[in-house]
């Protein structure tokens, strides 16, 4: 038997069913009316946002990364729970002003911006974070042609990466970001071409769960401002301290210690460099913001054995949870926290290996796991689905179409 990943926090079994957000499985599906489906609470948004403002400086701003998860009416909640919101795309923009968000709050990264995305950024008092000057150029020029000034920070590529984490997105040679010597310069530019100056984009990498590793990119972080904003002779109205705070995923993963990550940011506050004083800082996290909670629960279509190992063959599948399946960024295959939704508070009986209804061998849920004895019929949960499901998973791959998803 293979282990599963750790299931988060919080949930219980009502009438020995998985209950989300108090409320049993099968009737929130049998509310959407269909399976494949994502559910994400209100509820544990809410104490994720609560439990994390407590453990942070107060002076400290929490952006969500829209890339984690879209869902409109999820944007819609998180507007009332943070302060402000990062975008990569134009697709990104349109849903983030689709779901209510007020743009003034929206900063927007991402390398290959085109033309028609920096214009609508401008037009609609978005903040861009610069990737390239060639960029900085094409901007500039825009906001001359539309008669507008625009809000522009510049995406630092630190000299450095968080260590530990999933992603790495700074140090060295990378698509992201101007390369830290460069930026002094960039940033007098901006500032003398009459642009409203917001400050670093400082973002060194994602899905860290370790707080020293977080700790110690922070520092170098404030460390990295403070000298290229000395450098350039210009105030730092905002950084932005990048995030890389991870969630749980595989057996073994611990929870990041907020506690320490924010008391170590708070003492660093306390005795910060005199050019970094009037500066708002924030941090923009998207997974550990929605991660866990979200949850995919599918529907048990067939159970067949084969050489004596038991197959649960699902009505989901990849097309919808790709990373659970090991081959979103993952080097070895292990499995995600999932369970028998309908059967929650059973016992293992059994081994088993959760599939999905794509005829590849890529599409495997759960990878010999321990379950109670499941049938068809039965629902299949697999955790840590708020973030990176349904939308970075490849749901036009052999036609089986999208999952549902719905804000509980
Ligand atoms: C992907 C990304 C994030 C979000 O990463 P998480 O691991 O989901 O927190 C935040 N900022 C930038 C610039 C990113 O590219």
């Amino acid at each position: 038997m293979k282990p599963l990943g750790p299931i988060p926090a919080g949930f219980a079994a009502i009438d020995g069913e998985l209950a989300i957000a108090g409320r049993k499985a099968s009737d929130i599906v049998a509310q959407a009316g269909t399976t494949p489906l994502f559910v994400y609470a209100r509820e544990r948004l809410d104490a994720r946002l609560a439990e994390l403002r407590a453990a942070m400086p107060t002076q400290l701003d929490i952006h969500y990364a829209v890339k984690a998860n879209p869902f409109g009416p999820l944007l819609a909640h998180m507007a009332g729970l943070v302060d402000g919101f990062d975008v990569a795309s134009g697709g990104e923009l349109a849903l983030a002003e689709a779901a209510g968000i007020d743009l003034a709050r929206v900063s927007f990264a991402g390398p290959g911006k085109r033309d028609a995305e920096l214009e609508l950024a401008i037009i609609k008092g978005v903040t861009l974070n610069l990737e390239s000057a060639r960029e900085a150029d094409r901007a500039l020029a825009i906001a001359e042609r539309l008669g507008v000034v625009p809000r522009l920070a510049i995406r630092v590529n630190p000299d450095f990466d968080l260590k530990g984490s999933g992603m790495k997105m700074g140090g060295g040679a990378k698509q992201f970001g101007i390369d830290a010597d460069k930026v002094p310069a960039l940033a007098r530019r901006l500032v003398e071409a009459g642009a409203e100056w917001r400050g670093f984009h400082i973002f060194a990498g994602s899905q860290a769960l370790d707080a020293a590793a977080i700790i110690e990119t922070q520092a170098q972080t404030l460390e990295l401002a403070a000298r290229l904003a000395q450098e350039a002779g210009v105030a730092l109205p905002k950084c932005n301290l990048g995030g890389g705070f991870g969630i749980p995923y595989f057996p073994g993963d611990k929870p990041v210690d907020v506690a320490a990550v924010g008391a170590a940011l708070a003492e660093r506050f306390a005795d910060l460099p005199a050019v970094l004083r009037e500066t708002r800082f924030c941090i923009e996290l998207g997974r550990y913001l929605v991660g866990e909670a979200g949850v995919y629960l599918t529907r048990i279509v067939d159970r067949k054995e084969s050489h004596g190992e038991i197959f649960l063959v699902t009505d989901g599948g990849l097309h919808h949870q790709l990373a659970a399946s090991g081959n979103f960024g993952t080097v070895v295959r292990r499995n995600y926290p999932s369970c028998i939704a309908t059967r929650f508070d059973a016992p293992v009986e059994e081994e088993a290996s959760v599939v999905g209804c794509l005829c590849t061998p890529l599409d495997r849920l759960a990878d010999k796991g321990g379950f109670p004895r499941a049938e068809e019929g039965d629902l299949v949960a697999v955790f840590c689905a708020g973030a990176y499901g349904a939308s970075a998973s490849p749901v036009h791959f052999l036609g089986q179409g999208p999952a549902t998803e719905i804000l509980i």
